[in-house]
This record gives C-alpha cells, structure tokens and sequence, in this order.
C-alpha cells in the first residue's frame, strides 16, 4: 500500500480504482528464499533413480540466483540399469558405493560460474567426500533439513573440516511443511 500512497496519507487514483483494494497489495504468503531453494533441492532429488535414497542438491550465489542443481546417481554414460543400487553385498563393488555421485559434487560439476561466496541447499547434512568438494569450490555456507547421520564417522568428519574452512552450517526450519506442485492445469 506503501507505494500508492503520497506522503501526505493522500491516496492515489490508481488505488481508489481498485474494487476491493487486494489487488493493490503484495501477496503475504509467497515462499521465503531458503524454503524456495530448499523446494527446488527436493524436487530435483525425485530425478534420482535410486531407491532407498533420493538427495538433491541446489546451488545459490550471493544475489540469490540459482547457479547449479544436482542429485545422487551414476557418473554420466554409466548405466543406471547395470551398475548396481543395492547397499549390502559381500563385495563392496557389488554395491552402488563405489559408483554414485552424490548431489553436491553433481551440483558443483553442473554450476554454470564460479561458486565464490555460494550457499548449498541440501536436505541431507553432507558426508565427508562431498564436504572435501564444497569446501575446495567456493561454497562459504551449506543449508540442511536433516542430519540424521550426525554420529557417523563420515559427518563428524565433515564437521570438523567445516569448522576449520570457516564454512558454516544451519538447520533450515521451513517456513511451510509442503510445497504443491500441480502440473495438470
Ligand atoms: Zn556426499
């Protein structure tokens, strides 16, 4: 309403033409910037073809623009359907460990610039690989939903060397529990 109206309290045409004035008014309910880049990281995580764990990773620079996106799965020309997804095997190569990227580093190999000063919005608190990569790109702030992993080795790990990199970390409390998305209009 601010901007319609003259220092003197004085309303303008422009407003008084406004049926029921709502029109005139910003909307209240639109999405804050870590729930939107946090939005767009679990929406690229349901690219992930894995079946017990969907990540993604989205890459935001200082003035908010969006500049990498990524999520977990196997290096480009190596077969989704060959390598395998499972987690247990008596041969570690027999499991998808020693052939998954994870959504951060997919991220910062898909970043269109230099992450100098970037945020990472991840849901997922990062192990210690992708935390070595994030810390050697630039990112100066990773932004997680969970870190239900906290008391693995690999965390504690990542931790460790953000602390000492000066790279920080917060726990996003969403401003909203869900985001709708409806693509049949
Ligand atoms: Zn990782």
């Amino acid at each position: 309403m601010t901007d319609t109206t003259h220092s003197n309290g004085a309303k303008t045409a422009f407003e008084e033409n406004e049926p029921d004035g709502k029109q005139a008014k910003k909307r209240e309910d639109y999405l804050s910037w870590d729930d939107y880049f946090m939005g767009v990281s679990i929406l690229s995580a349901q690219r992930s073809k894995d079946p017990n764990t969907q990540v993604g990773a989205c890459l935001v620079d200082k003035n908010n623009k969006i500049v990498g996106i990524g999520y977990n799965g196997f290096p480009r020309g190596c077969s989704d359907d060959e390598l395998p997804w499972c987690r247990n095997a008596e041969n570690i190569n027999d499991t998808k460990y020693p052939y998954v990227v994870h959504s951060e580093v997919n991220a910062i190999l898909n970043s269109t610039k230099k992450l100098h000063d970037a945020k990472i919005y991840v849901a997922l608190f990062p192990c210690n690989e992708c935390s070595k990569v994030i810390i050697q790109s630039g990112v100066k702030e990773v932004i997680y939903l969970e870190d239900k992993y906290a008391e693995t080795d690999s965390v504690k790990a990542a931790k460790r060397m953000f602390d000492m990199a000066g790279i920080k970390y917060r726990k996003l409390e969403p401003k909203r529990k869900s985001i709708q998305l409806i693509l049949e209009i």
